[in-house]
């Protein structure tokens, strides 16, 4: 029997939680940390679990035939070359997709009931009612319609909440206005009084939500970002939020992470910034989703659906 490497750039605890954690839920296997293999041995590996991998670290396991991912975000290793496109299997967990959709819902009411300004009212002893309107007078967009972008969709309709999406191929989805394309979004933006990213990052997708895209938007529309900061462009955003286009962005990815102390971000007044925490993967449930494809692929040679290299996601 071979040992399963954990191959993945992640905090010391951390590591040792997923590895405990995997071996409980795969005890008639051997989940070690990739360092533990010796080249030799790590040269009969067929596959690997990974996280945050370093090219030096899959360099020393060229005979995988794929990889399974802790992560729903893959935009990295789609373009690793030491991968050579072999299969990687996205965490596609249901509880990470509860848990977005609870931070979606969250956020959502966050900026629905003005906390911000009341927060900044605060601030300034200012005692000042806002007209109240509720969900039903509210359209929020949601761009990306896989797993993470369904389950926010189904929290914001039970909540009462008009829902916009848009996503690459058209779709039906119930209760839903849909959108495709890049013509669709600019025809979806101008009634989104609130828009939420659940995109991956890709070519396509790279810098989508640019000035023109983000001008688009509802004049007092708000962001929520819980997919990539690429996706946005950040410098933008800043001069649609200062010229008053748009109210206010929570954002929960920033271009380098962590935020570095001398970001602008950290402190305007129109942005809310979270340390990546919308969708944090369940160890508990995720080792579960591993135990399954695992499972699989040794009884009957077969993988879940990968990644597609061409599309990016
Ligand atoms: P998914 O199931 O693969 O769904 C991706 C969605 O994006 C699909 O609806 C797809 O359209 C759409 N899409 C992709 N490229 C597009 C394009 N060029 N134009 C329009 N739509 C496009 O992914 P998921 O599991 O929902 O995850 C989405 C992303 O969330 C991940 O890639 C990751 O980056 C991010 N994420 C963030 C956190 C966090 O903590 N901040 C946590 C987990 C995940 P089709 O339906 O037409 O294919």
């Amino acid at each position: 029997m071979h040992p399963i490497p954990l191959i993945a750039d992640i905090d010391t605890d951390e590591h040792q939680l997923w590895l405990e954690s995997l071996n409980r839920v795969l005890p008639d296997q051997q989940v070690v940390a990739s360092e533990a293999i010796d080249d030799k041995q790590a040269e009969s590996i067929e596959f690997a679990i990974v996280a945050n991998p370093t090219p030096a670290e899959l360099r020393r396991f060229p005979n995988l035939k794929w990889v399974q991912s802790l992560w729903a975000g893959v935009e990295k290793m789609v373009s690793m070359a030491e991968l050579a496109e072999i299969p990687i299997v996205r965490m596609k967990d249901p509880e990470l997709a509860r848990i977005m959709a609870e931070a979606v819902l969250t956020w959502t009411l966050y900026l629905h009931r003005q906390i911000p300004t009341y927060q900044r009212q605060q601030a300034q002893h200012t005692w000042k009612q806002h007209i109240y309107l509720p969900p039903s007078q509210k359209r929020v967009g949601v761009l990306g319609t896989g797993k993470l972008g369904r389950a926010a969709i189904a929290t914001l309709l039970t909540s009462g909440f008009n829902v916009s999406a848009w996503s690459r191929s058209p779709k039906q989805i119930d209760r839903v206005d849909h959108f495709a394309g890049s013509d669709g979004l600019d025809r979806m933006l101008p009634h989104c009084d609130i828009l939420i990213a659940l995109l991956p990052l890709t070519a396509e997708t790279h810098n989508l939500m640019d000035e023109h895209k983000l001008s688009r938007l509802k004049p007092g529309a708000s962001i929520i970002n819980f997919a990539r900061a690429p996706i946005f462009d950040y410098d933008a955003l800043c001069r649609k939020l200062d010229e008053g286009h748009l109210d206010h962005a929570v954002l929960d990815v920033f271009n380098q992470e962590p935020l570095p102390d001398k970001s602008p971000l950290w402190s305007h007044p129109a942005v809310s910034v979270l340390p990546h925490i919308s969708g944090p993967t369940d160890i508990g449930s995720a080792s579960l989703i591993v135990q399954q494809n695992v499972q699989r692929y040794l009884q009957h040679g077969t993988l879940p659906d990968a990644v597609d290299y061409r599309r990016g996601y």
